[in-house]
Order: C-alpha cells, then sequence, then structure tokens
C-alpha cells in the first residue's frame, strides 16, 4: 500500500470505529426508553399504570377529559358555526426521529400555524400512531397522523387524520427513503430537509373537535382535538414501516380508548353555499 492508500484506509477504520461505538450509544439509549411506557395492556408500565409511573403523569390515570375517544354519531352535535380550518402552512427545514415508540417530524420554527377560536398555534411536530387511536363508531382504523400545534401561553392543538388501507399516500410516499432509514434506529436524528407541511392532505372540510389530552404521558388535558371527518387512505407497506419503527414488542403505539364523560363533540360542517 502507498501513503495514500493507506490514510484512505485509516480513514474508513475510523468512520467504522465512530459509527459502530454511536451504534452502541442508541441501543442502551433504547432500553431506557422502553422500560418508561408500554403499549402492552398487561404489562406493569402498559396504559393502565402510565398515571403511576412517575407523579407528573398522573393526569393518564385521573384525568376525565382524557384522549382517545370514540367519535360515536350519536353524541355528535352537527354545527356550522366552527367556521373552515385555516391552515397558514410554510415549508421549513425538518428533522425526522425515531423516538423508540413513535415516528416523528420535527420542524424548525417558521413551519406556519392553524387558527382556533382567534388563537394563533404554531405548528411544531407531527407524528404516527397505528393502528388509529380515534375510533369512529367504534371502528379502528390503520393509521392515524398527529399534526401537534402551540400556542404562545403553551396551550396545545392537535389535527388528527386517519387513514385505512387503500391507495398510497403521497406524503408518505415522498418521505419513503427517510422513514425507511430510520425505521431500526431509535433516538438518531436525521435532517430531511425542507418540508411543505401543506403536503399533509386533509381531504375534507368536515371535522370533528373536542376538548382531550396528549395520548401519551404526561396525558396533559385541555388540548384542543380536530379529528378530520374523512378517513384517507395509505397502503400496508406504508403503515409496515411505522409498525417496525416501534421498539415495543406490540408493534403498536395506539392507546385504549378513553371515557367521555360529560363532553361534548362538535362536527362541523359548511353550509351547503360555502361549498
Ligand atoms: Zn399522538
Amino acid at each position: 500500500m502507498n501513503n495514500l492508500k493507506t490514510i484512505t484506509f485509516l480513514k474508513k477504520f475510523l468512520i467504522v470505529l465512530v459509527l459502530v461505538s454511536f451504534l452502541g450509544l442508541t441501543k442502551a439509549q433504547e432500553v431506557d426508553d422502553e422500560s418508561e411506557f408500554s403499549y402492552k395492556e398487561d404489562s406493569k408500565n402498559g396504559p393502565a399504570h402510565w398515571g403511576e409511573i412517575k407523579p407528573e403523569w398522573r393526569m393518564c390515570n385521573s384525568g376525565s377529559m382524557q384522549s382517545p375517544i370514540d367519535l360515536l354519531n350519536e353524541r355528535v352535535e352537527v354545527v356550522s358555526h366552527l367556521g373552515r380550518l385555516h391552515r397558514d402552512y410554510k415549508p421549513s427545514n425538518a428533522t425526522l426521529i425515531n423516538r423508540g415508540h413513535d415516528m416523528m417530524l420535527s420542524w424548525e420554527a417558521g413551519a406556519g400555524s392553524i387558527q382556533i377560536n382567534g388563537t394563533l398555534y404554531q405548528l411544531r411536530q407531527c407524528h404516527w400512531h397505528s393502528p388509529s387511536e380515534h375510533t369512529l363508531n367504534g371502528r379502528r382504523f390503520d393509521l392515524e397522523i398527529h399534526m401537534v400545534h402551540e400556542s404562545m401561553d403553551n396551550r396545545t392543538a392537535v389535527i388528527g387524520i386517519m387513514y385505512k388501507i387503500g391507495r398510497p399516500d403521497s406524503f408518505l410516499s415522498m418521505m419513503k427513503q427517510d422513514l425507511k432509514a430510520l425505521v431500526d434506529t431509535p433516538n438518531v436524528e436525521r435532517a430531511v430537509g425542507i418540508i411543505d407541511p401543506k403536503l399533509i392532505k386533509l381531504g375534507s372540510r368536515k371535522y370533528y373537535r373536542y376538548i382531550g389530552s396528549l395520548t401519551v404521558p404526561p396525558c396533559t388535558e385541555d388540548v384542543s382535538w380536530t379529528i378530520l371527518r374523512k378517513v384517507r387512505t395509505v397502503t400496508r407497506e406504508q403503515v409496515k414501516l411505522f409498525r417496525e419503527a416501534v421498539q415495543d414488542e406490540s408493534e403498536t403505539n395506539a392507546r385504549p380508548i378513553q371515557p367521555i364523560n360529560q363532553r361534548r363533540i362538535k362536527l362541523y360542517r359548511p353550509r351547503d353555499n360555502e361549498n
């Protein structure tokens, strides 16, 4: 080997060395994350016990406005005064991360906002649950995306879109390579460049609105939920990516349905002349 070749070889060797130690580190973190909470119903850290794991997670067990819920037709009040959902999103730099319990796409500042009852909520991140967390008249679907927004005074508004098996979803087709790259590597961030949140299609003007909570610990309440009425479609292959990414034994990450209690669910339907 001449000098140049030796140097190239040493460089490659160093890169491999760094990668191996890096992967070792993420493995250790993965174990930590898994022990925090799980989706296994009969497990000590399963959904029925989330509220006992940490004092700051107690709402998961004692809250009365928890999510997800079943959106049952008979309980829904149809209204037209909520108005159309106004999304003012902008393309912005984003990072993808496999958090162990889900896959999350987060935007740097400036991805735009939505407006609900005069309050601006900035888009922070979106992540996916499989199967869907919310149900429609008792029916669970294959996938649900949550687009998480925050207001200046730290209130949260989430837009949820549900998907069943069918034609491919174009946003997930676009993200395919990035999602694939992270399926087996929890807690590694991947820069994915500029992503336009508008490419996550709503597909309908009709939506449900109710007040609930985060569906993972700490299960914080007073979250404004907007669930699109229309169930969109994804392919089995697209759903499989999210299932495999979940480091839970069950390969699922949907919290069980929570009691509605005294809550009202509204269904916004535009008047005919607004269509
Ligand atoms: Zn979620």
